[in-house]
C-alpha cells in the first residue's frame, strides 16, 4: 500500500483589535496571506479587522506570529483572537469595507516613508511631489473631518484623482491601495506663493531666502510655521519678536542624522525615537552651538528630522543643515491654520508667506518629547500621538474630561478606550480658549460622542471648569449631565494610574507648578495614598505665602524673599540675587508678605525650584514657563552626591535648614554642585517619605506624576532609590506627567462612580 502524505488543512476566523485602520493593515494581510499561501479574506470591522484563513494549520501559525511581528509602523495590534470554523476559500480578498457608523480609531499622521521618497526620484507623475503618500505615510488626523476614515471624508475630497491615481488606489497589490490622501503633480494638492504655484519655482525663491538669513512663514501639515536659519542669529531673534516669545528655545529641524549628532549629543534609544514614524521634537543634549538665540543659554536642543516629503525637497537645495522650525502663532495662542487669518497677521511680517491648498482640518503641532530612565517621556502630545487612545481596565463610554487650565488638551471616554485631544495650551488666553471649545465640539463630532458625565477641576475659576458648566446647561437632551470635580494632583496620579491599568491604593506624588486644593490652598508637592478613586493627603510641603499670586510664578525672587522671611532667614542683604530687583517692587512685596496682602498659601514644588534657582542666581524674573527650574537642572553638576537636610514634622516637609544650607554653600562651592545637592534631597525626601508611607500601609506601588518630574535628573534619581530599595515606580508614558495628562486623569476618576 502507498502511503499518502497529507498536509492538515484548518479554517479559521481571526479578529483583530487595535489602531488597524487606515495604516496600511489590510494590505499588509493580503501579502501576508500570499507569502504562507493561505486563501480567504479581510475586511474592515468596527474595533478592529476580520480575516478568514484556509490553508495549512503551521502556516497559519507562522501569520499569526509576523501578524504582531511585521505590522506596519503606524498600526498597533491590541488583541489577536483567534476561533476555528469550517468556511473554506479559493482566493484571497480584501473585502470593501462596509459604512460602519462605528468605528472610531483614526490614525495619527505618519511621517513619509522611505518608499515614498524613493518615488520622488523615480515614479514620472511623483517626481519632486511634495505631497507624496501612501498607505504606511501620510496625513491622517489633520485632514480627516468625519469617520470612517475615506477620502470623501477628508480635505482631499475636492481633489479629483487623475487616472494612474485611481489605478493605484483600486490595485491590492499596488502601495498606494486605498491610500485616501493619494495624489500625484497631475491631480494633488499645490503649494502656493501668491499666483505661483509651479513647485520648482517656489522651493528655488523658499531656499534662497533661508540661505540667505530671511523669514518664512509655510504653511505645514498641522498649522503655519515660521522657518528660518537656525545658525544666523539675527533671523532667529526676528522669528522670535514674531512670536512675542522671550526665551523659550525653539525647535529645530535638522537635514539628516549626521547633521543631528554635528550639534547634539544622542544615544541609539533617543536616535531611535527622533527617526520613528512620529517624528517628533526630541529634548538632546546640546554639543555644538547654533545661533545663540536659539534656545538663550540652555544645554538642550529641541531636534527633529523632517517629516513631510517638502521638507526633504527643502534640504536637498538648503545651504544650512539646521533650521527654526517653529509654529507661527504668538506666544500663548493656538496654532494658526486658517489661510485667510494667516495670510492676515503672517503675511506683513515675514519675508516670503508659502501656502498650500490642503485644507487642515485638525490643527496640530508638532510633538515634543524626551528619553527618560530608557523610555520616552511626552512633553508636547499632538502630532504622531493623537488622536491614538489610551486604552484602559473599564468602560469609560460618555465621560468628558475637561483638563486643566495650563497646557491644556481634553479627554472624551469611548467605549474602554480615553481620546486625549491634542495639545490645545493656556487656556486663559481667550483665542486658546475658543480654540478649546471649537476643538472640543469638533471632536465630539467626529468620535460622535455625547457627554454624559463632565470630569473638571476643583478650581472654582478655571476656562475648562466654565465650559463644563456650559456644555450641561447647553444640554438640550432632556437628561442632565452630571459634573464630578477632581482634585488635580489626583489627578494627575490617577492618569498614570490608568495607562498603567492599576486599580488599587498606591503611593502617589506629585510634584507640579500648580493645583487648587481640598483647603482652597494652592497644592503642588504632595504625597497622597489613592487608588482612582479616592485619595488621602499624606504629607506635602510646607506652605509658603505666593506675594502677588500669579506674578510670583513669573518672579521667582518674590517666593526666595516669601521663603527667607517664612524661615525668618536674615542673611538677605549678602545675597547677590536680589541686586537687579527694582528696589521700588522688593519694598512692596515685603510689605504685602508682612501684611498677609494678595498672597495665598502654596505647597508647590515648583516654587520652590522656581526660589532656589533664584537664590543660585540664575533666574530672578522668568521669560517662558518654567525657565528657572531649567536652568537650575541646567548647570547640574552630575558628579554631586552630597545632599541638605530638610525637616519633617507632622507630615510636612519644610525647608528652612535646606536653604540655609544653601546660603551657607554659596560662597564655598560652585552652583553647579548647589544644584546637584538640591535636587538630591528632593530625591532624598521622595524615597524617605514613601518609606514612611510604605511602614504605615505596606504599599509598594509609587506613583511619580506632575510637571516637575519633566526634570530628567530628579526623576532619574528618585526611581533609582526607589527601585533599589524594591519599590515599584510608574511614571506617565503615553501622556504627558505634566497638565496635559490631567484630563485622563479626571475621565477615570469619574468612572468610578458611572
Ligand atoms: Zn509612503
Ligand atoms: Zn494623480
Ligand atoms: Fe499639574
Amino acid at each position: 500500500m502507498k502511503f499518502k502524505f497529507t498536509k492538515i488543512k484548518k479554517s479559521v476566523l481571526i479578529s483583530i483589535e487595535g489602531l488597524v485602520q487606515g495604516v496600511g493593515f489590510r494590505p499588509f494581510v493580503y501579502r501576508l496571506a500570499n507569502k504562507y499561501k493561505l486563501k480567504g479574506n479581510v475586511a474592515n470591522r468596527t474595533d478592529g479587522v476580520i480575516i478568514n484563513l484556509y490553508g495549512e494549520e503551521k502556516l497559519i501559525e507562522s501569520f499569526k506570529i509576523d501578524i504582531k511581528k511585521l505590522a506596519p509602523p503606524a498600526a498597533f495590534v491590541k488583541n489577536i483572537i483567534s476561533e476555528n470554523t469550517k468556511s473554506e476559500f479559493v482566493d484571497f480578498k480584501i473585502l470593501t469595507s462596509e459604512v460602519n457608523e462605528q468605528i472610531t480609531e483614526i490614525s495619527p499622521d505618519i511621517a513619509v516613508c522611505d518608499d515614498c521618497l524613493e518615488d520622488l526620484n523615480s515614479q514620472n507623475h511623483r517626481v519632486n511631489y511634495p505631497f507624496i503618500n501612501c498607505t504606511n505615510c501620510g496625513p491622517r488626523f489633520t485632514i480627516v473631518n468625519k469617520i470612517p476614515y475615506d477620502r470623501i471624508n477628508t480635505s482631499m475630497s475636492e481633489f479629483e484623482m487623475c487616472e494612474i491615481c485611481n489605478e493605484e488606489y483600486h490595485n491590492v497589490l499596488d502601495r498606494r491601495f486605498h491610500a485616501q490622501p493619494v495624489a500625484c503633480n497631475n491631480c494633488g494638492p499645490t503649494y502656493l506663493l501668491n499666483d505661483e504655484c509651479n513647485f520648482e519655482n517656489i522651493l528655488d525663491e523658499l531656499v534662497a531666502k533661508i540661505d540667505k538669513g530671511k523669514l518664512l512663514a509655510v504653511k505645514g501639515l498641522g498649522g503655519y510655521n515660521i522657518i528660518c536659519d537656525a545658525k544666523n542669529n539675527s533671523a532667529v531673534l526676528r522669528a522670535r519678536e514674531i512670536k512675542g516669545r522671550d526665551g523659550k528655545p525653539f525647535a529645530v529641524m535638522f537635514k539628516d542624522l549626521n547633521a543631528v549628532q554635528e550639534y547634539c549629543k544622542l544615544n541609539l534609544k533617543e536616535e531611535e525615537i527622533l527617526k520613528s514614524w512620529q517624528k517628533p521634537i526630541v529634548i538632546l543634549e546640546q554639543k555644538k552651538d547654533l545661533a545663540q538665540s536659539v534656545n538663550t543659554g540652555l544645554n538642550s536642543i529641541g531636534a527633529m528630522l523632517p517629516y513631510l516629503p517638502f521638507h526633504y525637497l527643502m534640504f536637498e537645495k538648503l545651504k544650512t543643515n539646521a533650521i527654526v522650525y517653529t509654529s507661527a502663532n504668538n506666544s500663548g495662542n493656538p496654532i494658526i491654520s486658517d489661510d485667510d487669518f494667516a495670510k492676515n497677521v503672517l503675511e506683513n511680517k515675514v519675508n516670503l508667506f508659502v501656502s498650500h491648498n490642503r485644507e487642515i482640518e485638525n490643527p496640530l503641532d508638532d510633538s515634543v518629547v524626551k528619553l527618560v530612565s530608557d523610555d520616552i517621556q511626552i512633553i508636547r502630545r499632538a502630532r504622531g500621538f493623537v488622536p491614538k487612545q489610551v486604552y484602559l481596565n473599564r468602560t469609560v463610554e460618555g465621560i468628558f474630561g475637561t483638563g486643566a487650565e495650563l497646557k491644556n488638551s481634553f479627554c472624551i471616554g469611548k467605549n474602554s478606550s480615553a481620546i486625549l485631544s491634542q495639545y490645545i495650551g493656556d487656556l486663559k488666553n481667550l483665542e486658546t480658549f475658543n480654540f478649546y471649545e471649537q476643538t472640543a465640539n469638533r471632536l465630539f463630532d467626529l468620535f460622535k460622542f455625547k457627554p454624559k458625565v463632565i470630569a473638571c477641576d476643583m478650581h472654582p475659576e478655571y476656562f475648562s471648569t466654565q465650559f463644563a458648566e456650559k456644555l450641561n446647561a447647553n444640554n438640550i437632551n432632556g437628561s442632565k449631565i452630571s459634573i464630578l470635580k477632581v482634585q488635580h494632583h489626583h489627578a494627575h496620579i490617577a492618569s498614570c494610574l490608568a495607562e498603567n491599568q492599576i486599580d488599587e491604593k498606591v503611593i502617589g506624588i506629585s510634584f507640579d507648578g500648580t493645583g487648587y486644593g481640598n483647603d482652597g490652598n494652592i497644592w503642588g508637592g504632595e504625597f497622597l495614598i489613592c487608588d482612582t478613586k479616592s485619595f488621602e493627603r499624606f504629607a506635602h510641603f510646607d506652605y509658603v505665602k505666593m506675594p502677588g499670586g500669579d506674578l510670583a510664578v513669573n518672579e521667582p525672587w518674590r517666593m526666595l524673599l516669601s521663603y527667607l522671611k517664612n524661615y525668618n532667614i536674615n542673611k538677605i542683604d549678602s545675597l547677590k540675587c536680589f541686586d537687579g530687583v527694582d528696589g521700588e517692587a522688593y519694598g512692596l512685596v515685603s510689605k504685602m508678605l508682612q501684611n498677609n496682602i494678595n498672597s495665598p498659601l502654596t505647597s508647590s514644588a515648583g516654587r520652590l525650584f522656581d526660589a532656589v534657582a533664584c537664590l543660585l542666581n540664575l533666574c530672578a524674573e522668568q521669560s517662558f514657563d518654567a525657565e528657572a527650574p531649567m536652568r537650575l537642572e541646567t548647570i547640574l553638576d552630575k558628579s554631586e552626591i552630597g545632599f541638605y537636610p530638610y525637616i519633617y514634622n507632622n507630615s510636612i516637609v519644610s525647608f528652612s535648614e535646606t536653604i540655609n544650607s544653601v546660603i551657607n554653600d554659596l560662597n564655598t562651592i560652585d552652583v553647579s554642585r548647589i544644584s546637584a545637592k538640591f535636587h538630591n534631597t528632593i530625591a532624598q525626601i521622595i524615597f524617605d517619605v514613601a518609606k514612611r508611607i510604605n511602614k504605615e500601609t505596606s504599599i509598594k506601588k509609587v506613583i511619580l506624576s506632575g510637571g516637575v518630574f519633566q526634570n530628567k535628573y530628579l526623576l532619574e534619581k528618585s526611581i533609582h532609590n526607589l527601585n533599589k530599595n524594591n519599590f515599584e515606580v510608574y511614571t506617565n508614558r503615553l501622556v504627558p506627567p505634566n497638565d496635559g495628562g490631567i484630563a485622563l486623569g479626571q475621565l477615570v476618576v469619574a468612572s468610578n462612580f458611572l
